[in-house]
């Protein structure tokens, strides 16, 4: 186990809190006017940054201040076209002059929302496409890309899908740290956390994160892309790093549920219902969701509130990821 004070001091130094220039990783919470009740809150993690994707924020905020102190030049970024990852990687890397070289499963027929946004930062002719045929092989083509770069001499660094990476961990866990602040500044404890998962990186670090501290809250993961096995054996890895991160032995797991999403449930598919309730958390709550991931988590969340008559205080982490609306405006589906 660790105390409050060691998990706050060691995500505070990977990435270095104190300097002028580090990303700002405290957001706030408000409560949902759902089912009329007012135990019901979301915490604003999509206001950490208007161009990077929240929870992305918070993995680079680790990820890039080792990347400098390792005097890398490139990062090779692998994900699909319209990946939240590469997106958010584009502005983190070139802001801090590291070339991002983007591996990504393509090419798409047509540029929209995400991988239009991403030509404004990289040329075509510097990204390399993978058809989905040879996407199993991804990271082997990147390694010998890599590998090739290095004989060259150039200091390259290659960032697994969703920046699942032991170097995202501390940035990861500022999550909970931020979740601890706002538990504290408020009053409210959290019976109840939901929360989305892709790579599941930031879900599994705030699990992890939860059993160094024996924390005792209830999770509920909606795993959005996946299966629940992966996302069981990413969560065994983040346990990995995490006990290496803190050198110490770690207890069980929390009680955690995982759930597929209420509706669209393969990655990045849409329906009417998705756009539906977009709209609907934009009327009533006065919030923008994405369909990819957030919106997602809200309706299922909602949904599972009412089947399982869920009690206490209960807390919804909106990842963020409201750019990938662009992609979606003249939808046919999405009708306003
Ligand atoms: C990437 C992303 C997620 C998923 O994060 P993982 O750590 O890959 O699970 C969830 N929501 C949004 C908006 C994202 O951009």
């Amino acid at each position: 186990m660790i105390q409050e004070s060691e998990l706050y001091r060691k995500v505070a130094g990977a990435c270095r809190l104190e300097t002028t220039e580090a990303f700002r990783l405290q957001s706030r919470i408000h409560r949902l006017r759902w089912f009329g009740r007012s135990e019901i809150w979301v915490k604003r993690d999509d206001e950490l940054s208007f161009g990077v994707s929240g929870t992305k924020l918070r993995k680079h905020a680790s990820l890039i201040p080792a990347l400098k102190q390792q005097g890398i030049e490139e990062v090779v970024v692998i994900g699909g076209a319209n990946s939240n990852n590469v997106l958010s990687a584009a502005q983190t890397l070139t802001e801090n002059n590291i070339r991002i070289t983007p591996f990504l499963l393509g090419p798409l027929p047509q540029k929209i929302g995400n991988a239009k946004l991403l030509s404004l930062f990289v040329d075509d002719c510097e990204i390399q496409w993978i058809s989905r045929s040879r996407w199993a092989d991804c990271e082997v083509l990147a390694n010998d890309y890599a590998e090739n770069r290095r004989s060259q001499g150039i200091k390259i660094f290659v960032l697994p899908e969703g920046a699942h990476h032991p170097l995202a961990l501390p940035g990861s866990l500022s999550l909970l740290v931020d979740i601890l602040r706002n538990e504290r500044e408020s009053g409210v404890r959290f019976d109840h956390i939901f929360i989305d998962a892709g790579t599941g990186m930031i879900a599994q670090s705030l699990l992890a994160g939860a059993v160094a501290l024996e924390r005792k809250t209830i999770f509920h993961v909606v795993v959005l892309a996946g299966s629940f096995d992966e996302f069981q054996a990413g969560l065994s890895k983040v346990m990995q790093y995490t006990r290496e991160f803190f050198d110490v032995s770690l207890g069980q797991v929390p009680d955690y549920y995982m759930y597929y999403p209420a509706t669209a449930k393969s990655f990045g598919s849409t329906n009417k219902a998705v756009f539906e309730e977009i709209k609907r958390i934009a009327r009533e709550d006065g919030v923008l969701t994405d369909p990819v991931y957030s919106v997602k988590m809200f309706l299922t969340a909602r949904q599972t509130i009412l089947d399982k008559k869920l009690e206490g205080n209960i807390l919804l982490i909106h990842s963020g990821g409201g750019l990938a609306l662009s992609g979606f405006m003249d939808h046919p589906m999405f009708s306003v």
